[in-house]
């Protein structure tokens, strides 16, 4: 199952370590053949190589857009060798068996991270690489494919080891990365069509990722994991980049992702916000006059939970706002940026992990998101629905003051980030108890109203900061007797989608406590 590499073709467009691969194959006595830029690097390090229009008689035409298309190249990538047949065509038509293929695609994915135009998106689709590639792998009895610069060194132990030649379990799995590659370069290029076109959800596209990194372990110590990109143009956890601090394992991705799409729900322009994440759920979130406040009012609302989060700014970390977090142990903090001297301040706790996104993301954008199940994939649109733009309804004799309707509106726009059953009661901006993922609504109407007297015990206040409050709800209240809790532990205030069947019930004990209720149409289901 060994098949020597006399003949490789090399077809780059990330050149890393592109010469001292192309350099240890001429050694080893491999021709080079190569298409136009590729050759042109490889001829400049001063080794010999040919180009593949040598072989083809073919020119590179159309912008490179058909360089590689051709019965020479594909012919020799996928001849069966020891075919009489095969062997017979190749004489006839001057085909050359290539042994070896060196090629990585034109660069889509990052092309789209950035932002790029339609016409420069296009073009960024590679079309004579993929076919190559999917050729080369699908002959690997015969062929060896490299679609990855990692791979270059341990080819080349394989090689040396080997005299020249790669066990086919190897080229096995080397197929296997292969086509990994191709599906996830057309699902990006299948969502960027999506986007670009504001195509109806799932129908028009398909979902893979580029794996970006293998983490040590997964949800769990026993579970391997990786974590795979899509190329979408969004800010976030998957686009930012890490300052200091060890590489974000499986939870601290999934919780940072949680932490900067929460933040991200508020505008930079309406001032400073803060979240603080645990287990993908808010422990406290804030709006303030400056990062430090909006921490420190995020902070108070669980400062228990809040050891060991993941804290999350919608504005630029600044020293006052780094000095303050690093009093606690936060495992990660991801801010649009941050400045040289909150970075210092960072820099003495060493494992704390802090990335920049550059911006927001935009909460209003489509998007998708993919959950698995056994056996397939979850496919829906991103909840983009934002209450600033819901027709909001009083039901209650009584309405909301101005107050009132400002925090009704920030505690629901938190609740949307609240695992269902979310309840979360907010007061002057900032959340003041928050119940996350109980069975029963009134579960976490309970559980919220007592994490808040749990934390007036810890910070030695006369009464839980629910006293006065708002609350959201992200679904209906099926009863009444989750509203009732609410009002219970001081809730003046409630926003809720409404729709259910005892609505009537619900807003007359609502009437009845004297407080006001609106209703938004819309649910914030998040599961
Ligand atoms: P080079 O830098 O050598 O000029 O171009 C290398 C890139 O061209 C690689 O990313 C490779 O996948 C791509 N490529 C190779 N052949 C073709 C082709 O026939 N058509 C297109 N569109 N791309 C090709």
């Amino acid at each position: 199952d060994l098949v020597t590499i006399r003949r490789a073709l090399l077809s780059v467009s990330d050149k890393q370590g592109l010469i001292e691969f192309a350099t240890a194959l001429s050694k080893l006595g491999v021709e080079l053949l190569s298409t136009g830029g590729t050759a042109r690097a490889i001829a400049e390090a001063g080794l010999p190589v040919r180009d593949v229009s040598d072989v083809t008689g073919f020119p590179e035409i159309m912008d490179g857009r058909v360089k590689t298309l051709h019965p020479g190249v594909h012919g020799g990538l996928l001849a069966i060798r020891d075919d009489a047949e095969h062997a017979e065509a190749m004489q006839k038509h001057g085909i050359v068996p290539i042994d070896l293929a060196v090629i990585n695609l034109y660069p889509f994915e990052e092309v789209r991270a950035k932002g790029a135009d339609y016409e420069t998106s296009v073009e960024n689709i590679d079309i004579g690489g993929p076919a190559m590639i999917r050729a080369a792998a699908k002959n690997h009895a015969y062929v060896t494919i490299v679609t990855d610069p990692e791979d270059y060194g341990a080819v080349l132990e394989g090689l040396e080891a080997h005299s020249g030649a790669l066990p086919l379990a190897a080229r096995k799995e080397l197929a296997a990365k292969a086509y990994a590659r191709t599906a996830a370069y057309d699902a990006a290029i299948s969502g960027w069509f999506a986007e670009a076109l504001d195509l109806p959800a799932p129908r028009h596209r398909s979902f893979a990722g580029k794996l970006k990194t293998v983490m040590r372990y997964g949800e769990n110590p026993h579970q391997q994991a990786g974590f795979y990109v899509t190329g979408e143009h969004r800010p976030g956890v998957a686009t930012a980049t890490l300052h200091q601090g060890k590489a974000l394992s499986y939870n601290n991705i999934n919780d940072t992702d949680a932490a900067f799409e929460l933040v991200s729900e508020f505008a930079a322009a309406s001032g400073p916000a803060c979240a603080i994440i645990k287990h993908a759920n808010p422990c406290g979130v804030a709006v303030g006059p400056s990062a430090l406040e909006a921490y420190r009012k995020a902070l108070v609302c669980d400062q228990t939970s809040a050891f060991g989060g993941i804290v999350a700014l919608n504005t630029e970390l600044d020293a006052e706002a780094a000095r303050a977090i690093t009093e606690i142990f936060i495992e990660v903090i991801i801010a649009p940026s941050a400045t040289e001297e909150a970075m210092a301040i960072v820099a003495a706790k060493k494992n704390l992990r802090l990335m920049t996104t550059g911006a927001l993301a935009d909460p209003a954008a489509a998007g998708m998101t993919v959950r698995s199940v056994a056996g397939g994939l979850l496919v829906q649109n991103r909840d983009n629905a934002l209450v600033d733009q819901m027709d909001l309804k009083i039901v209650t004799k009584r309405a909301p003051s101005e107050t009132e309707l400002a925090d009704l509106r920030f505690a629901f726009r938190v609740a949307k980030h609240v695992k269902s059953n979310a309840i979360v009661y907010a007061k002057h901006g900032a959340t003041v108890g928050i119940g996350a993922g109980q069975m029963s609504r009134v579960d976490s109407a309970r559980i919220a109203a007592r994490k808040a007297i749990d934390a007036a015990e810890v910070l030695g206040l006369p009464e839980p900061l629910t006293r006065g409050s708002v609350v959201a709800s992200d679904a209906f209240f099926p009863f009444a007797d989750g509203l009732l809790t609410a009002i219970e532990a001081g809730a003046t205030a409630v926003i809720q989608p409404g729709g259910s069947m005892r609505d009537d019930e619900v807003i007359a004990a609502a009437d009845e406590a004297g407080i006001a209720m609106v209703f938004t149409g819309v649910r914030h289901f998040r599961h």
